[in-house]
């Protein structure tokens, strides 16, 4: 019976790859045959150790030995320690054109082995799960100060009964029977015999005695995941956070993909949002203009004052200097402009109309209340 690589290293299943390499070099000083000329136990503890480290230091074959333990890497077509190398047999490639319904996925996934997530005939039968996407919609204020969200969905994570490799606790792991552990079958297609992956254990070779109760040995389970999504100050729609490992669980044990978190700001009643900057409109009275005053307005971060100039235009357009949005890169806020719309009363009581009309007469305007000048300039096109 070999000993167990994580054992031999005399580190803990969940060690890191820093502990795995630290505790190797430990082991590898301590038993190398230099150091111990002539004591066979010690050569072979070194090569015990070297050999484990070799498997567990390469995740895929961690997760391939994880799963299987020492049957992962015996028997099998290629034999020795190949299993979980991303290479294949080029026939894989034609069972995918003939169309043969063994591993699924496309011909790219054959060629180029797990990574792009899905079902995928990868020898060890471990992969790398599939990066997921959650579309997170949060209001300008949010976007302009930065916030944390909860967020929860559904995805696959790793079968806690089984811790992955799909069999039933106290089972193990036997040789497919479908394919004698070649992890590809032969089968004629018209004058072809061509190889392809074998069904029944997706190319692993393996098979489980007794699936795993809690997932029908799929070794993952759909569950409701929540995490706290840390939102920098800065972000606009369309901007991407990625948040590794949060994907689904690979499969066979294999490592999680990563979650992409994409924003989306909500549209704001008054602010509308140009790059950093911000943009609205405010009206104010046409004796506001004309006399010039200060008026209150809103910003994302409260009210501020706007000192209107007497004689102000409609249209004209003012500057809050650094009251818009911080860039994402950090060094500088973006401005809030304000246009102004100057507002003509409606309806005037007899007292403003009689007022109004005084101060028409005071401006000698009293027959004509719009510009002279303009039809002065104008006449020409009438002529
Ligand atoms: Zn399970
Ligand atoms: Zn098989």
């Amino acid at each position: 019976m070999k000993e167990d690589y994580y054992e031999l290293l005399g580190v803990s299943r969940q060690a890191t790859q820093d502990e795995l390499k630290k505790a190797y070099r430990k082991m590898a000083v301590k038993f190398h045959p230099d150091k111990n000329p002539g004591n066979k136990e010690a050569e072979e503890k070194f090569k015990k150790v070297s050999e484990a480290y070799e498997v567990l230091k390469d995740d895929q074959k961690r997760a391939a030995y994880d799963r299987y333990g020492h049957a992962a890497f015996s028997g099998g077509a290629g034999g020795g320690a190949s299993a979980g190398g991303p290479f294949h047999d080029p026939f894989d490639i034609f069972s995918e054109v003939f169309g043969g319904g063994g591993g699924g996925g496309s011909i790219f996934e054959e060629f180029f082995g797990g990574g792009g997530g899905g079902r995928s005939s990868g020898r060890s039968g471990a992969q790398r799960g599939s990066d997921l996407r959650y579309d997170l919609e949060i209001q300008l204020e949010d976007a302009a100060k930065g916030t944390e969200k909860e967020i929860s969905f559904r995805k696959p994570v790793h079968c806690t009964r089984c811790k992955g490799n799909g069999a039933e606790p106290g089972t193990g792991v036997v040789t497919c029977p479908t394919c004698a552990g070649h992890g590809q079958v032969t089968v004629s297609k018209g004058f072809f015999s061509v190889r392809q992956t074998c069904s029944t254990c997706h190319g692993s070779g393996k098979k489980v005695e007794k699936a795993c109760s809690a997932c029908g040995g799929e070794g993952r389970v759909n569950e409701t995941t929540k995490i706290k999504v840390k939102v920098p100050a800065g972000v606009d729609t369309g901007s991407k956070l990625r948040s590794a490992n949060n994907g689904e669980a690979g499969a066979g044990g294999g490592p999680s993909g990563d979650l992409y978190i994409v924003i989306h700001v909500a549209e704001h009643e008054i602010f509308e949002r140009q790059e950093e900057n911000l943009f609205c409109q405010i009206p104010i009275k046409f004796t506001l203009a004309s006399l010039g005053g200060t008026i209150e307005v809103p910003t994302l971060t409260g009210k501020a004052s706007l000192k209107i100039p007497a004689g102000t235009q409609s249209g004209t357009t003012f500057r809050l200097k650094g009251k818009g949005i911080p860039s994402l890169r950090g060094g500088y806020f973006g401005d809030q402009m304000i246009r102004v719309e100057i507002e003509v009363p409606t309806s005037l009581s007899s007292d403003q109309r009689q007022k109004l009309e005084e101060f028409a007469l005071a401006c000698g305007d009293a027959d004509e209340p719009v510009g002279k000048t303009f039809f002065d300039k104008a006449k020409k096109f009438f002529d």
